[in-house]
């Protein structure tokens, strides 16, 4: 996708269009956190990478539906759970003869490869049409555990296994020496940092989490594959992370909820706090 101008195409940018976990909200007291499940778009130059097809895909592929003549773009999934790909089947360009992608996700539990996944997302009776019509040209790709992907154009794209039933990819995102990396869903053990992560975070400008819960709330969900603010200022730090940002903020946390998180953890760590819908991080 080209949809910048010449002498922006170094720009690092990454717009957040969801980041509701588990279900979409709605209502004004979810407005600030967001209604729509995860979706990141990240505009490395002139390239287009997009991290997951939460219901926040929906407005951005209405906005290039329009603008999908110029190249090819990717999209990277975590896992297939649905608030992380039930924006596939609106996902406007992937209807649109004129548009190129390549989808990627990998191990997912219970399915052969990416094709499979997207083929049993489409299919009666939960939808009344299949990948067969889709008119855009895409190429379904398989990815590995701890894999460097080189996608051109000088970017990288890491990936690490997460911690989560049915299992989960992180990805890492380099590009003219600055990096943004999107970890969830994940879970943690306490009193464990995971030093894996914290090698795989380490140095990194910005990185969204998995902030489901708050440690005071952890063991009411066992088992249930999320993390909580507290370990992400911990990834923070340990790993030298100029930023973190928490997100799949939880359905039962309104906004003034989550704010009130939010405030206690800056007291913790100033250099973590909440992805929000709508927001733009310049890296
Ligand atoms: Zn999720
Ligand atoms: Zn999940």
């Amino acid at each position: 996708m080209n949809l910048l101008s010449p002498g922006e195409e170094e720009d690092f940018t990454v717009r957040f269009w969801g980041t509701r976990g588990t279900r979409m909200m709605a209502g004004e007291q979810f407005r600030k956190y967001g209604w729509n499940t995860i979706c990141v778009e990240v505009r490395c130059g002139n390239r287009l990478v997009i991290l997951d097809a939460g219901s926040g895909i929906d407005d951005l592929g209405k906005q290039l539906a329009t603008n999908c003549n110029a190249g090819e773009f990717d999209l990277f999934l975590t896992h297939a759970h649905y608030d992380h790909v039930l924006g596939i089947p609106f996902f406007a360009p992937l209807y649109n003869a004129g548009c190129k992608l390549n989808i990627w996700a990998g191990k997912l539990t219970g399915s052969t490869d990416t094709r499979n996944v997207m083929d049993r997302l489409m299919v009666e009776p939960f939808f009344p049409v299949s990948i067969e019509t889709f008119r855009a040209d895409i190429r379904y790709r398989d990815i590995r555990d701890n894999e460097v992907i080189d996608l051109g154009d000088g970017i990288s794209v890491h990936t690490i296994p997460l911690d989560h039933p049915g299992r989960a990819t992180g990805y890492k995102i380099e590009f003219g020496g600055r990096s943004f990396a999107l970890i969830t869903d994940t879970s943690h053990t306490p009193g464990q940092l995971n030093e894996g992560l914290v090698e795989f975070l380490r140095g990194v400008d910005a990185f969204a989490y998995d902030c489901s819960y708050v440690d005071a709330e952890f063991d009411e969900y066992p088992g249930f594959g999320h993390s909580t603010w507290e370990e992400a200022v911990r990834l923070r730090k340990a790993s030298g992370a100029e930023r973190a940002l928490g997100l799949h903020h939880m359905p039962f946390k309104n906004d003034a909820a989550v704010d009130q998180i939010v405030s206690r953890i800056a007291l913790l760590d100033d250099a973590t706090s909440a992805a929000t819908e709508g927001m733009v991080l310049k890296l």
